[in-house]
């Protein structure tokens, strides 16, 4: 019910406003060509320049000057002088939607007075709602997104960061991340979709639609995506940030490439490249992956943005290069486009160098600029190039926050819950502690109001964190709180362990507190001690304990697992995951996520769920596949029963592909929603086949005794894999079909 509200709000907003007529393709080829032909050599190197708004901004002793102002002489030389083509990023904390708005319309003023008039195309990494523009909808991070399993959800909430991105003026959003979350240690992972390679693609390609819309050009409410990092930035050997990754080609092509070549077939205008090396080659200097297979293969005609100082990294950490120059060639030779550079001009002078010496063609030079030019019509700038602030009432609106609630709450993942101990009866005395029971920081993770999410509790506290949520939905008088331990030292454990006396159950919020990208390394993923200490102490109390774990990866707890009766899963919930686990401790929520990722149980055995038969433990019985829960595992506060898995031939043949019908029913006594999951297994073929693959995915509601039909479509292309020759095949044999306990086969022909 609310949802269709909320739809038709949105509409609404959306019809009262005379849409312009979009520029055709045609048009749009033309005046891009045209203007090349009347673009100096520096005018085209400033268009594949991008500087980071730090630069332009009026400092005292280094530091921004809050709120942020422009400092002329910088932004003049800058916009006149180097002619630059891009900017980005907020130059420290969020600033407010006026702000936003103001920066963007003297930046476009400015542009708007050179000889060509060329809009500036302003980047931002609005990943999860439009985090750096203060009150901006905060949703779940993408990896609670994946657990949701629900692509028409995650479409909408990217709809709507969109529409908030667009409302301050920004066109361009460097989300989604379509990177493969298959190494739990790396610290990237709360950015993914988890790790398997088709849920990555659903979702990554649906929010794609969401951001960009679907007509051939990109209206006012809509942003430009940014595919990131293209590709296999995910898999570092160490998994540490940003260190080497070895992955053979055969493997690039079977699990990091598809998800990137079914959004760009969705339309991604933007691709951002792997900050990394993978075989000893910086993908910034992989001429094979970033022109052959990305703009040949897949045919992608939008540009290709460099990482943060990528470029410059490729002679001051990668050592490819001898200077800056030689790096700028490599990078612009192998199929980069456009240099976050971020702060200095080194990219111009060096670029204008290379093409006058020979050493970068010309017609590189054109194909780079003309795609940049390309999306900047494409994004409506040229036409109006900042915006219109009354177009978007809808900004931080009741029914935007409300979405963000509803996808939160098909988010959080039930994992485990012993004597049915969840939802909590009423009148229930709870202890709340942790060191992420009060924090909005620990909900929200990295790329909040700030890179880190170090300020949230400041920014966001008109929020509820958990302890918040927990205390107006219990009610005070049944609620004490109790920090217990930070996520380093274990220091207020005896008072914790004192107000667990009173109290029926302990509700112990452990995790992470927030991080993003290389200061997020760790050295080992199992729980900080001093959680283990404190879950250790309260389990003496013999008082029912109930984990929320509030992490962007997962940290291992197999030592207090069986600590526990029940275990919540919030991933980095946003500002509504206070709330969310609030009303699923209360019932007025039942948990539907299932887990996007294996969830591990030992440091040294972090395999995916599609591993190979090798890693089970029929085959490697002392440290095999053995995860704490397994990749799909999410409970529910009812039961589902699956009955009459049917296939419409146990041939499969190539010209007609297979439909495979189920049906679920809710056996329990509340309304729940079942993500089904279909799996299917190549039981021989040439390359070791995995023990089982995600093939499909639908998500239903169901009142209690309903039950649904669900149908699958599955085609000999779905079932294909990259062979020993780099080709994708699909091979005749026997495959085996399962979903929701049932399993069935045929055979392809
Ligand atoms: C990150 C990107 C991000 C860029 C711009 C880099 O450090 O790797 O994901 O888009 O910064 O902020």
């Amino acid at each position: 019910m609310r949802k269709s509200i909320l739809t038709v709000c949105l509409l609404a907003a959306v019809a009262t406003v005379k849409s312009q007529s979009p520029m055709s393709p045609e048009t749009i080829d033309k005046n891009v060509k045209s203007l090349l032909t009347r673009m100096t050599l520096e005018e085209k190197v400033g268009q594949m320049t991008q500087i980071s708004v730090e630069a332009f901004l009026k400092t005292v002793n280094g530091v921004p000057v809050e709120p942020h102002v422009f400092d002329e002489v910088k932004l003049k030389n800058g916009l006149e002088k180097y002619k630059i083509g891009s900017v980005l990023n907020v130059g420290g904390d969020a600033q407010t939607l006026a702000l936003w708005r103001k920066r963007i319309e003297e930046i476009q003023k400015l542009a708007m007075k050179q000889r060509l008039k060329i809009p500036v195309l302003y980047g931002v990494d609005a990943i999860r709602g439009n985090n750096y523009t203060l009150d901006a909808v905060l949703f779940p991070q993408q990896i609670a997104q994946a657990a949701s399993f629900n692509i028409g959800m995650a479409g909408k909430a990217a709809e709507v960061a969109a529409y908030e991105t667009r409302a301050a003026f920004i066109p361009w959003n460097f989300s989604p991340v379509l990177d493969l979350g298959r190494q739990p240690v790396w610290p990237r992972i709360w950015e993914t979709y988890g790790e398997d390679p088709y849920l990555v693609k659903e979702m990554g390609t649906a929010v794609v639609r969401g951001y960009e819309g679907s007509s051939s050009t990109i209206d006012r409410f809509h942003v430009a995506a940014c595919l990131k990092h293209y590709m296999g930035y995910s898999m570092p050997l160490s998994g540490h940030d940003r260190t080497p990754a070895w992955i053979p080609e055969r493997e690039l092509r079977e699990y990091f490439l598809p998800q990137f070549a079914s959004a760009i077939r969705q339309g991604a205008r933007t691709v951002m490249v792997n900050s990394g090396e993978i075989n000893g080659v910086p993908v910034h200097a992989n001429k094979h992956i970033l022109t052959d297979i990305l703009k040949g293969e897949l045919g992608f005609k939008g540009f290709t943005v460099s990482d943060w100082q990528d470029i410059q990294y490729l002679y001051q950490r990668h050592k490819v290069a001898s200077d800056n120059k030689e790096a700028v060639m490599i990078a612009i030779n192998s199929g980069i486009d456009m240099s976050m550079v971020p702060t200095d001009f080194t990219f111009c002078d060096d670029l204008i160098a290379l093409v006058k010496e020979g050493k970068v063609s010309m017609s590189r030079i054109d194909d780079a600029v003309g795609r940049i030019l390309k999306v900047k019509y494409e994004t409506g700038i040229f036409d109006q190039p900042a915006g219109n602030a009354k177009d978007y009432p809808l900004f931080n609106s009741v029914q935007h926050n409300q979405l963000n609630y509803e996808l939160a709450a098909e988010c959080i993942t039930l994992l485990k819950n012993e004597g049915a101990l969840l939802p909590l009866k009423k009148g229930t005395k709870i202890l709340v502690t942790g060191p992420s029971a009060a924090s909005m920081r620990a909900l929200n993770g990295g790329w909040a109001r700030n890179w880190q999410g170090t300020n949230s509790d400041e920014t966001e506290k008109a929020k509820n964190n958990i302890l918040e949520a927990v205390t107006s939905t219990f009610g005070a008088d049944h609620v004490v709180y109790s920090p217990g331990a930070t996520f380093t030292e274990a220091s207020g454990m005896e008072d914790a362990v004192s107000k667990a006396s009173s109290a029926d159950v302990i509700v112990l919020c452990i995790g992470e507190d927030s991080y993003t990208e290389t200061p997020g390394n760790i050295d080992g993923l199992t729980i900080s001690r001093a959680q283990i200490d404190l879950a250790k102490a309260l389990s003496a109390t013999g008082k029912p304990i109930i984990y929320v774990l509030t992490e962007g990866r997962p940290r291992i707890i197999s030592d207090i697992e069986p600590y526990s009766k029940a275990v919540l899963h919030t991933y980095l919930l946003g500002n509504e995951g206070g709330n969310v686990v609030a009303d699923v401790l209360s019932g007025k929520i039942n948990p539907s996520g299932k887990l996007p990722y294996t969830y591990p149980r030992h440091t040294n055995s972090l395999t995916n769920y599609y591993h190979k038969y090798t890693e089970t433990l029929e085959f490697d019985p002392a440290a095999g596949y053995n995860p704490q829960w397994e990749f799909g595992h999410g409970l529910s506060y009812t039961s589902y029963e699956y009955t009459g898995l049917r296939l419409s031939s146990s041939d499969l043949r190539a010209e007609s592909p297979l439909q495979i019908s189920v049906t679920v029913k809710n056996t329990g006594k509340v309304v729940g929603k079942e993500s089904a999951l279909l799996y299917v297994s190549d039981l021989v073929a040439s390359i070791t086949p995995e023990v089982k693959r995600l093939r499909g995915f639908q998500k239903v509601e169901l009142q209690p005794g309903e039950s649904k039909e669900l149908r699958f479509t599955i085609s000999a292309e779905d079932l294909s894999f990259i062979n020993n020759e780099l080709k994708r095949v699909t091979e005749p044999g026997a495959f085996k079909v399962s979903i929701g306990g049932l399993t069935s086969s045929f055979n392809f022909r």
